[in-house]
């Protein structure tokens, strides 16, 4: 570091054993670009001192995680036209003391989907489970990257409603409680789960009854932490295609990388360095470390 460095970085409260400093500074290193990136545990409390703090020392910006996503957007300038759909923020840049609030995760999403997949979105009839935070960036970029249908099941009935209501103006869409998920499953081409149900530690956990997954069928995972969930797994094993979460948090990196430095990221080496870090085998700076096999956040 130097005085010329500039910093961004990550508000989150915890930040735990967050990937994406090693993932964001392997990617300035490798391109020469004088940038660090760290993270930084932001009591909800603090967080508009925090927000100030982005101009006070000049940070060329910030992501934003759980819990601030939705709480940062009052102490913004200005919020870019996808973030206020999907009405959270996950990247702040800073525009010369101007703090602008963006999100990739959807378009992160949908990048990593359309690339590693292969589909056409209007061909697809989508059944998004969960209607959370991250379903909510997930349904709006779909919806305004031309998905075909958006069928959108939740515990919670009356989110999947109001998510819905969100994405109607851009394609067909649906809002069901999960006891319907049957009715719709014969004209579903792509299922996504946005819900936690899968996550380490209960990895034996299912979102969606095994009978469902067929051929031809296309089954995407947000959770990245296990690579391969039981949804994947029984899912491959039946003979759809399959996706997994690692290119959705890959992909927003390299969108906010992009916002900041005006510059392509070089994703496959972020994608290389996020794998090593969610196997423990490098540190957070991106050095190599010998691997302690334990899960790290995002
Ligand atoms: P969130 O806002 O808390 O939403 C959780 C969703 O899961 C809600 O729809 C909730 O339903 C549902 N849910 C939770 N437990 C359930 C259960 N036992 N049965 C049925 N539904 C259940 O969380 P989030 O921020 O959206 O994150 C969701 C998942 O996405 C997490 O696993 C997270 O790691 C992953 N994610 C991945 C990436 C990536 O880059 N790959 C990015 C963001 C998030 P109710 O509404 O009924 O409570």
């Amino acid at each position: 570091m130097n005085s010329e460095t500039k910093l961004v970085g990550l508000f989150g409260y915890p930040v735990g054993h967050s990937i994406s400093p090693a993932m964001q500074n392997a990617a300035f290193r490798a391109l020469g670009i004088n940038m660090r990136y760290a993270a930084f545990a932001v009591e909800p409390s603090r967080l508009q001192n925090a927000v100030e703090g982005i101009r006070a020392l000049r940070f060329r910006g910030v992501n934003v995680t759980i819990p601030h996503k939705v709480a940062i957007i009052p102490f913004l300038d200005e919020l870019d036209e996808e973030a206020r759909e999907i009405g959270a923020v996950n990247t702040v840049v800073n525009a010369d003391g101007k703090l602008i609030g963006y999100n990739t995760d959807g378009k992160g999403y949908v990048t990593s989907l359309v690339r590693e997949t292969g589909i056409s979105l209007p061909e697809q009839a989508a059944l998004v489970l969960g209607a959370g935070g991250a379903a909510r960036a997930v349904a709006v970029s779909l919806a305004r990257s031309g998905i075909g249908r958006l069928v959108i099941a939740n515990r919670t009935e009356r989110k999947a409603q109001e998510l819905a209501e969100r994405v109607a103006e851009y394609t067909e869409t649906a809002a069901i409680a999960l006891e319907k998920i049957p009715r719709y499953m014969p004209d579903v081409t792509l299922v996504i789960n946005t819900t936690s149900v899968g996550m380490h530690p209960q990895v034996d956990a299912m979102p969606l009854e095994e009978r469902y997954l067929r051929p031809g069928l296309v089954v995407s995972d947000l959770v990245y932490n296990p690579l391969e969930t039981r949804l994947l797994r029984r899912a491959r094993e039946a003979g759809a295609q399959v996706h997994n979460g690692l290119g959705m948090f890959v992909h927003q990196g390299a969108l906010a990388f992009r916002l900041w430095t005006g510059t392509e990221a070089p994703v496959d080496l972020m994608r290389e360095t996020a794998l090593r870090q969610l196997k423990g085998e490098t540190s957070e700076e991106g050095d190599e470390k010998e691997s302690k096999g334990e899960w790290p956040k995002g």
